[in-house]
């Protein structure tokens, strides 16, 4: 039997494990092969590519506490601090403005870090957290079953929702409120000499682009020019079960109309995001069920990683000042 449990290796579980993991026993569930959830990389034809999260920005000064020491590790940089944004009046450079920041080997390092010295099992899915009688009990698509004091459930608040008997309370009433929006992302490659002077680019006008990123220009040595485009919600919600082909193809159609030199990619990769962005989230940092069964996450407080990251800490702050 572990102290914690904590399902889904986000940014905001992990957080809350780290800080957990000097008093107690922690081990870590997660369904992908990688860490850090939605701050995700690629590797694609020798380049490490972000298809989730693009930056981050920094509000709170007990996140800044944190970027700073992986600006120190040289992990972290400023990419940029300003996007262009393409409107009805055609491309504008970007006004500076804040940093955004980013991590020079891609966004999943943030996972890494965060996990470092933490028990994790990986392609380890949770699909049932039950109570006993002073303990709960998780099983796992896999077959496997593990024993908690309590449990942390750090995934989008409709699969935390799945994983919970059904029943009409107050905190499933919560979770079911969450409301996430899906995205489409494809990143199509070219040769490197054909390198955008621009890093970033906000879509304003009525396209299926939202967002469109020189991702290559986050990396010392890229081999080619890669960049992410990230569909709209709506196009993603409306397309969401339709051949990636076709769609990819509509993607790079709407990047032609931006930039006609990006119509043609030697190679692309495709991801389907289903959660991937918060269209209103909760007031509370996090959700705790008598003090033994709690849910964290990007949904709690905000929408970004920083909002992630918070939720994790104060998470784990509160729990250490709990009696073991
Ligand atoms: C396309 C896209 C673009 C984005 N752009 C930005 C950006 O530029 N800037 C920014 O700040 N934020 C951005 N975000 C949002 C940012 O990625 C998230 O706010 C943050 O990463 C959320 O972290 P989290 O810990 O709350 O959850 P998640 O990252 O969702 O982590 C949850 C983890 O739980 C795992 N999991 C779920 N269910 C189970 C289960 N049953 N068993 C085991 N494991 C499970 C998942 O695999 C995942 O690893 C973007 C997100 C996407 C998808």
């Amino acid at each position: 039997m572990v102290d914690f449990l904590l399902i889904g290796a986000g940014i905001a579980g992990l957080t809350a494990a780290r800080q957990l993991s000097s008093a107690y026993s922690v081990v870590v569930l997660e369904k992908s092969r990688g860490l850090g959830g939605r701050s995700a990389t690629r590797r694609l034809e020798g380049n490490r590519v972000d298809h989730g999260a693009q930056y981050f920005t920094v509000r709170d000064e007990r996140f800044q506490e944190q970027v700073n020491e992986w600006l120190g590790q040289d992990k972290a940089f400023v990419w940029s601090h300003g996007f262009h944004t393409y409107s009805q009046q055609g491309l504008k450079p970007a006004t500076k403005g804040h940093p955004r920041y980013t991590l020079r080997n891609g966004m999943n390092e943030v996972g890494k870090l965060l996990s470092e010295g933490l028990e994790v099992k990986t392609q380890t899915r949770a699909h049932k957290i039950s109570k006993q009688k002073d303990y709960y009990l998780v099983e796992t698509e896999e077959g496997q079953a593990f024993e908690a004091k309590r449990v942390i459930v750090n995934a989008p608040a409709e699969q935390a929702l799945a994983l919970l008997e059904p029943s009409k309370n107050e905190l499933q009433d919560k979770l079911a409120s969450v409301k996430m929006v899906p995205c489409f992302a494809l990143m199509p490659g070219y040769p490197l000499q054909l390198a955008p002077e621009w890093q970033g680019i906000h879509v304003e006008t009525e396209s299926s682009l939202a967002w469109i990123s020189h991702d290559s220009s986050k990396r010392l040595n890229p081999a080619h020019t890669v960049l992410t485009l990230h569909s709209t919600p709506e196009f993603a919600q409306v397309h969401f079960d339709v051949n990636p082909d076709e769609l990819a193809q509509t993607m790079l159609t709407d990047l032609g109309k931006i930039d006609d030199r990006f119509t043609a990619p030697l190679f692309s990769s495709w991801h389907r995001w289903k959660y991937a962005q918060v269209s209103n989230s909760l007031e509370e940092r996090f959700l705790n069920v008598e003090d033994s069964l709690f849910f964290c996450g990007d949904w709690c407080g905000g929408a970004k990683l920083e909002s992630a990251y918070l939720s994790g800490l104060e998470l784990g702050q509160y729990l250490l000042t709990l009696k073991p």
